[in-house]
């Protein structure tokens, strides 16, 4: 297994880890290991986002030899951060706490994620009722709801959180201090982890190189999940890391040009939303149609149709757009007078 694992340190103190994943098309997903030496050897690192279980005998076993590699073990860990509930970060953490003893640590927003993993049919359910609200039906609509029960079995138990993050906690890890920073838009309760002395971002999915991070829209978590967004994007640029260590992908510098780069393009996107819907009313089904013209799998449809719907959202919660039912209950969305 050795031979597959990619273990390296990125900077003093702190291993990335790249875990293995295979869902959805990633490849693997970046979890940071912080050591501390502790007491007489005991103890003390800290584990910053998990993967998803691996092994048929033991869910942790990938988990548990990066970790080898990087000089530590299961029951060194003594606080495992979550960067977000997504199941990618998320999916031995329950595993990860009761085997190693050590505290779990998400922000407490991250709750509205544990719910639905609790009942992932209601979840389903709700998630296939909101997009055929939003005009889809027939075999897309099952293939576009169902994503979620593609992840469960890859997550083992249930991670409960000990500590409750608010934001603006501090602690000490991999021989420096951190901030919690909580950076919601791609999930609620997203937290990114700031060490101001050497201006380096634990970003999680808040920052990626290899891709814009999606913010999806899911009934009952957020109002404007991408007004959410640009504003954590633009408190993250200004203060401008050095080195950013994303949760998917390589390390890379200069943190603020890349929330700028991300921040572009996601207004650009708002733009088209806003044009396309001021040249004719339409329904999220339409947008996406003209939006994305090839092919999409039941996974990448749900994404698109639910950042298009955080798109609108954004406009609605600025009065510049809105929504109107048509008589088959279908939203159709539309310019207000003050968006003409
Ligand atoms: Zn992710």
């Amino acid at each position: 297994m050795d031979a597959l694992l990619d273990v390296t340190e990125v900077t003093p103190g702190v291993h990335r880890m790249a875990l293995p994943l295979g869902i959805h098309g990633v490849p693997t997903v970046s979890a940071y290991l912080l050591r501390d030496d502790g007491v007489d050897g005991v103890g003390g690192d800290t584990l910053v986002d998990c993967g998803i279980a691996t092994g048929e005998i033991d869910p942790c076993d990938v988990l548990v030899a990066a970790l080898g590699a990087a000089g530590s073990a299961l029951e060194r860990i003594a606080r495992l951060v979550v960067t977000h509930a997504h199941i990618d970060h998320f999916g031995v953490a329950g595993e990860v706490v009761r085997r190693s003893g050590g505290r779990l640590w998400m922000h407490r927003a991250a709750d509205l994620d544990l719910v639905k993993y609790a009942d992932p049919d209601e979840a389903v359910d709700n998630r296939a009722i909101m997009l055929a609200d939003h005009g889809l039906y027939g075999p897309e609509l099952t293939a576009s709801s169902e994503g979620l029960r593609d992840w469960i079995p890859v997550m083992p138990s249930i991670g409960r959180p000990d500590v409750r993050l608010a934001g603006g906690e501090r602690f000490t890890a991999g021989g420096r201090e951190w901030e919690v920073l909580h950076t919601p838009g791609h999930s609620p309760g997203h937290v990114c982890l700031w060490s101001a002395a050497d201006r380096l971002l634990c970003s999680g999915d808040h920052l990626l190189q290899v891709a814009s991070p999606p913010v999806t829209f899911e009934r009952g978590f957020e109002r404007d999940p991408m007004g959410s967004y640009l504003d954590s994007l633009d408190r993250v640029a200004a203060l401008e890391p050095e080195l950013v260590l994303p949760g998917h992908g390589t390390p890379f510098r200069n943190g603020a040009r890349r929330a700028a780069s991300i921040a572009r393009g996601k207004r650009v996107r708002l733009e088209r939303v806003h044009d396309l819907v001021a040249e004719r009313e339409c329904t999220v089904t339409e947008i996406t149609a003209m939006l994305f013209t090839g092919e999409l799998t039941g996974a990448q449809r749900h994404f698109a149709m639910a950042e298009i719907l955080a798109d609108l959202a954004f406009h609605e919660v600025r009065g510049t757009l809105e929504r109107a039912r048509r008589p088959d209950g279908v939203y159709l969305w539309r310019t207000t007078l003050e968006g003409a």
